[in-house]
């Protein structure tokens, strides 16, 4: 999730202006042959904020209200062929002092009882075999990730119980540092206690997370709690919903060294969604503006429509970068759906979209094959290797 303490303004204003003012396609319509690539993927997203609407709103993902401005539904995941969700437990770390195992359990539950309640559509899903029979079922594969270790508060064993209820990755941090992760978002800040990275404890934990195959997760740590994660693990990482610095110089996005580091790893970085990290004018609006940030997104988003632009993310820039540096076989997607305050790019207005990313991506000269790593075959090669090492190191054979 992105500065998610705004959500509900900026996410209503954004949304009824685009009600009133019908986009217009990205580019041209979806071809016969990147529908046929498309719907032949087994589609993963890595990040998805929709388990707060289930748990805060009472949301149901079976929901069909045209007028729903939510991103994730079961209806849009069909049509948008998304064979596996990665949905995101995200407990904010202010409001939810002193209970964040409480709120993870919530959240956690609040999956569980969709997945419950749509056993012919949905199922949740712990490994990769288990996305790949979702798949042949024509179900949706739900799993889960944990956004920010304060949710473990300081506990291994509670880790280590996540795992066991079937979260299979961690963001190590969310924007603010815990008590053994240095974070993005605040390492500038004087007034939080910074670790130079990860502690003793923290690579305690990406080991146990190894153990166990769970895989870790490096969207939004610092720079060195970044190269701290990689001199520890003894797998490859994920970037669940990241971008790179080279096109916007926020600190949350990973420079070009990163990306080659985690090609070293044998990782994959998902590409975010989201167009403030894909802009660099709107990212400084938006530092300049830290207070009144709902407002600032508003005045972009009509800012670029006057311009006649669109509010893009289909022109691939951010994914063709990765795959650059990192190579094809090191990027995929990670939307951040349901937590971007409705600055998806034009064009993508839900998961129904995602076969417009294939036909970018087809657009933009990459082959079937490639296409298809991209749309979660990397992501679940990654898992598969998390699996294996988790494996080997429960039977004492790892290196
Ligand atoms: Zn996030």
């Amino acid at each position: 999730m992105t500065r998610k303490f705004f959500l509900p303004l900026v996410f209503c204003s954004v949304a009824l202006a685009q009600t009133s003012t019908p986009a217009p396609p990205a580019g041209a319509p979806v071809s016969a042959r990147a529908l046929q690539i498309h719907n032949s993927a087994i589609i993963v997203d890595t990040h998805a904020d929709t388990p707060q609407r289930f748990l805060d709103e009472g949301f149901d993902i079976g929901s069909t209200d045209p007028n729903d401005i939510g991103h994730v539904t079961l209806d849009k995941a069909k049509r948008g062929n998304m064979g596996a969700e990665f949905f995101s437990i995200w407990v904010e770390p202010l409001s939810n002092q002193g209970h964040y195992a409480q709120h993870t359990f919530d959240l956690v539950d609040s999956v569980y009882e969709q997945a419950a309640r749509h056993p012919d559509r949905m199922m949740m899903a712990f490994s990769v075999a288990d996305i790949e029979r979702a798949h042949r079922e024509h179900k949706l594969a739900a799993l889960m990730g944990i956004e920010g270790g304060h949710s473990i508060e300081n506990d291994i064993r509670l880790l280590r119980d996540y795992y066991r209820l079937g979260v299979r990755y961690m963001t190590l941090s969310w924007s603010n540092t815990n008590e053994w992760a240095d974070s993005s978002g605040d390492i500038d800040d004087p007034k939080v206690q910074h670790h130079n990275g990860l502690t003793d404890f923290g690579k305690q934990v990406v080991l146990e997370m190894n153990r166990m195959g769970m895989m870790v997760d490096i969207s939004h740590v610092s720079d060195k709690t970044f190269w701290d994660t990689i001199a520890t693990t003894k797998a490859p990482v994920i970037a669940s919903h990241s971008s790179a610095r080279a096109l916007v110089d926020a600190p949350r996005n990973m420079t070009d060294d990163m990306l080659r580091a985690v090609t070293k790893n044998g990782g994959v970085v998902q590409v975010n969604f989201f167009n403030g990290f894909d802009d660099e004018d709107f990212r400084k609006a938006m530092v300049a503006q830290k207070k009144d940030q709902d407002a600032v997104m508003k005045e972009y988003v009509e800012k670029r429509k006057a311009e006649g632009k669109t509010v893009t993310y289909v022109d691939l820039d951010r994914i063709e970068h990765v795959a650059k540096v990192a190579g094809v076989d090191h990027v995929g997607l990670g939307s951040d759906f349901d937590g971007v305050s409705g600055a998806t790019p034009q064009g993508i207005n839900s998961a129904a979209d995602l076969p417009k990313i294939t036909q970018a991506l087809l657009d933009g000269g990459y082959s079937a094959a490639d296409i298809k790593k991209i749309l979660g075959g990397n992501l679940l090669r990654v898992f598969g290797e998390v699996e294996k090492v988790s494996r080997e190191m429960q039977a004492g054979t790892s290196h």
